[in-house]
């Protein structure tokens, strides 16, 4: 088997690795299983970058991700304030890789890429001061009457941690 380095670490000593695409197609990425961590992240870069309430992501070390498909389809957003880049599909926009400066060793990619699993739950919150009223947090759901497939959390506004009621 022929071994190809990359950071010191000889990528066939993977046993098995997981693959991760973007929305069109045109790029596919691979980490080791399993992966490194995986964590929630409620910071308002990473909320902007993917237009949600949240980004879930999957750390792998660098010498357990490749680039499978689609390289020069790969374009990249550098925040030099922050020391991080952001990587994302030229066509369909899709997010795929989240490198941070203090952390050069490990890549990071969107848990959503996976269709299977990566080996590691996403047990731990950054920045969780940060979660926004509006973000889904399980309340109980009943289906809205004359649309099928609609789910809400009924008339009552959505119970809220008050900070009075708690000193
Ligand atoms: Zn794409």
């Amino acid at each position: 088997m022929k071994t190809v380095r990359k950071g010191g670490v000889a990528q066939n000593a993977v046993a098995a690795w997981v693959t991760g695409s973007c929305l069109c197609g045109d790029v596919e990425l691979e980490i080791g299983f399993p992966a490194r961590w995986a964590w929630h992240d409620h910071s308002a870069a990473s909320r902007h970058a993917h237009g949600a309430a949240y980004a879930t992501y999957v750390g792998s070390w660098r010498s357990r991700f490749r680039i499978t498909k689609g390289g020069a389809k790969i374009t990249r957003f550098e925040d030099k304030a922050t020391r991080t880049v952001r990587s994302f599909c030229k066509r369909c926009g899709t997010p795929l890789m989240y490198e941070r400066g203090h952390s050069p060793q490990m890549v990071n990619v969107p848990r959503a890429l996976f269709a299977n699993r990566t080996g590691r739950e996403p047990l731990y919150h950054i920045g969780i001061q940060e979660l926004q009223e509006w973000t889904y947090t399980g309340e109980k759901l009943v289906p809205l009457k004359g649309f099928p497939g609609v789910v809400w959390t009924g008339p009552k506004r959505k119970k809220r941690l008050d900070l009075a009621d708690m000193l």
